[in-house]
């Protein structure tokens, strides 16, 4: 199999050139957070990602997670990387010096994500809960709470998770049933079955800290009256430490298409001690800070996974001899075939579009959170929530996309397991499907973000596609201007439609609007790199003006033929058998 190599060329670039991640050095909150340095972070990241997390991927995928006893133990060499990454800091990066971390933006976290779950994405889904764990935490947590947990989320010693999933309660939240019944003491008891539960139980770290929906006893109905709640696997002692086990295990672990290193845990509750975040029945504004931040990491996953599937599919097709080419005598590498080329250069260019879409997006949330000047500050978290399922949605199915590609590149041997092009496919699969469903992301863009400010958020994103595509007319780039101006004259029109029509034409069109959505979000920073490649080392100005121009006058105009779909209504799907 072909080894991974950090793609630190494009990182950088998309970094510098596209999102202006300098720009963030002027928040106080970024002053001191390594941006001076930020070749070196990415390399270094870099190779801890290619040494130390990479070589574990294989084993994973075959080994698998192992419940005995009630524990969960990881496949060979997940530990021992952990443990590496804690003691390099890489766990405490992204997060606020005052709990012991790094104060680096999250667009750079972001950056460093990628590498790592390219390296391993089952490994990596681990620091990618325990994100989402610290975010809520620090957001709304309250003093006593964040003391306790933060500093040992944030340094690694300890991880956490997301316990929303119950058999009867997948995308239907609201239909969770766990109950929690407050003790004199102000702690709660927690009773009920989650499944589902990523990371759910392992042997990597010191503690668990699970943050749990579950519903008080007299809590109204549906999404309104489920609260959220701290459940550490062990309780602690006066002195914080963990001091003997709550009432939570995992029962049992799901058999899997693919991230077979990631334990999948079904977890009881058996009245588990836990402590409430906030107030009771606001636990899904709460969830929200989380799912949030990991709707965008499981975007980045795709990234992470087309970007790993499109360097072995060309390692492979240098590589593979078959056919002639060219009036050659002796048969050739298969990547001289134009027909693999275009693979190729689909697969590269869908993932580079998805790398930009998310660093746009996680640069907005550093702006939400940092900028200085609140008006600027409020318009970054507006572009953030309208971007946010079109990063998650977008890139997952661009991630699956790229990995099938590499396995038809491969052809018959990516169909077998040996040279692993598989388990790409296999480990993205669950991508569409986990922090909402693509769907769900598609009726959150239709029906709720296309109308934040009335739908000026969306105008103003539409007004900078605009000037990126008179730029490019007057760079010389006049196709890739005219192919970026008709998908943002589509995206008004259609966006339009869907906000003059009824509730279930708006959910009929849902997904092909996100779709139209993500190859114009994307075609419009591929155009900003097409225009920002003067002084750029010249071999790879050439091969991203290849790239981002094939994506503007190649892949572009494939979502032209969604408009259609959009605007079709909910008639058009009455029947389906
Ligand atoms: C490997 C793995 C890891 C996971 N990790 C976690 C975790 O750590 N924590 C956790 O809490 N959960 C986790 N989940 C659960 C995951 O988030 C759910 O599987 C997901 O939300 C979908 O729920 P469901 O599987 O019940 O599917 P369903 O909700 O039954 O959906 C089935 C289909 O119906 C569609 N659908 C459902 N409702 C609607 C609607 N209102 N409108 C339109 N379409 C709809 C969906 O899009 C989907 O296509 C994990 C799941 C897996 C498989």
């Amino acid at each position: 199999m072909t080894d991974f190599a950090p793609p630190l060329d494009d990182i950088s670039f998309v970094l510098r050139r596209i999102v202006q991640v300098e720009r963030l050095a002027s928040f106080d909150a970024f002053a001191d957070g390594g941006l001076d340095s930020l070749g070196d972070v990415l390399s270094e990241a870099g190779r801890f990602a290619t040494e130390v997390v990479a070589p574990t991927n294989r084993t994973g995928d075959l080994e698998g997670c192992t419940l005995v006893d009630g524990e969960v133990h990881t496949p060979t060499g997940f530990a021992k990387a952990w443990g590496q990454y804690v003691a390099a800091g890489w766990a405490a990066a992204p997060f606020a010096p005052e709990y012991g971390g790094g104060g680096l933006p999250w667009v750079v976290a972001t950056a460093i994500f990628e590498m790592m779950t390219a390296a391993n994405t089952a490994w990596a889904l681990c620091p990618m809960l325990t994100h989402g764990s610290i975010h809520l935490l620090q957001e709304h947590g309250d003093e006593g709470q964040q003391a306790t947990w933060l500093p040992r989320l944030v340094s690694g010693e300890w991880t956490g998770t997301m316990n929303l999933t119950e058999p009867q309660a997948g995308s239907d939240v609201g239909a969770v049933t766990t109950k929690a019944v407050r003790q004199p003491d102000g702690t709660y008891r927690i009773s009920g079955q989650k499944i589902f539960i990523t990371w759910g139980d392992h042997d990597m770290a010191g503690n668990i800290v699970h943050l749990t929906l579950a519903r008080t006893p007299d809590a109204a109905p549906g999404t309104r009256g489920i609260s959220c709640f701290i459940v550490p696997k062990l309780l602690l002692d006066e002195h914080g430490a963990p001091a003997r086990p709550n009432a939570v295990t995992c029962v049992s672990l799901e058999h899997k298409m693919g991230i077979h290193g990631s334990p999948t845990c079904v977890m009881a509750f058996d009245e588990a001690e836990g402590y409430l975040i906030g107030e009771e029945q606001a636990g899904m504004r709460y969830m929200f800070t989380m799912m949030n931040n990991a709707r965008l990491s499981v975007g980045v996953e795709g990234v992470g996974l087309g970007e790993r599937a499109f360097q072995q599919a060309l390692g492979f097709a240098q590589e593979r001899h078959q056919g002639r080419a060219g009036g050659s005598k002796q048969s050739v590498a298969i990547v001289r075939h134009p027909d693999v080329r275009r693979m190729l250069l689909t697969m590269r260019s869908l993932t580079e579009a998805a790398r930009a879409i998310c660093y746009e997006t996680a640069v907005a949330t550093d702006g939400a959170e940092h900028h200085p000047d609140t008006d600027v500050a409020r318009r970054a978290q507006e572009r953030a929530d309208l971007l946010t399922p079109v990063a998650k949605a977008w890139s997952t199915d661009v991630g699956n996309e790229v990995a099938h590609l590499g396995i038809q590149v491969h052809g018959g041997y990516g169909f077998v397991e040996e040279t692993g092009a598989a388990q790409h496919a296999r480990d993205a699969r669950i991508t569409t499907i986990y922090e909402g469903t693509n769907g769900i992301q598609a009726i959150d863009l239709a029906t709720r973000k296309l109308g934040i400010r009335d739908g000026a958020a969306l105008e103003d994103l539409c007004r900078e596609i605009d000037d990126v595509a008179d730029q490019l007319d007057t760079a010389g780039f006049s196709v890739c201007s005219s192919a970026l101006a008709a998908a943002v004259g589509q995206v008004r029109t259609t966006a339009a439609w869907l906000r003059d029509h009824a509730a279930d034409d708006v959910l009929a069109g849902a997904t092909p609007f996100l779709r139209l959505m993500g190859h114009t979000v994307g075609a419009w920073l591929m155009g900003r790199a097409l225009l920002a490649l003067d002084g750029e080392d010249p071999a790879f100005a050439e091969g991203k003006r290849a790239s981002a121009s094939f994506f503007l006058t190649q892949l572009l105009p494939r979502a032209g033929g969604l408009v259609p779909s959009i605007t079709a209504g909910a008639d058009a799907l009455a029947t389906v058998i």
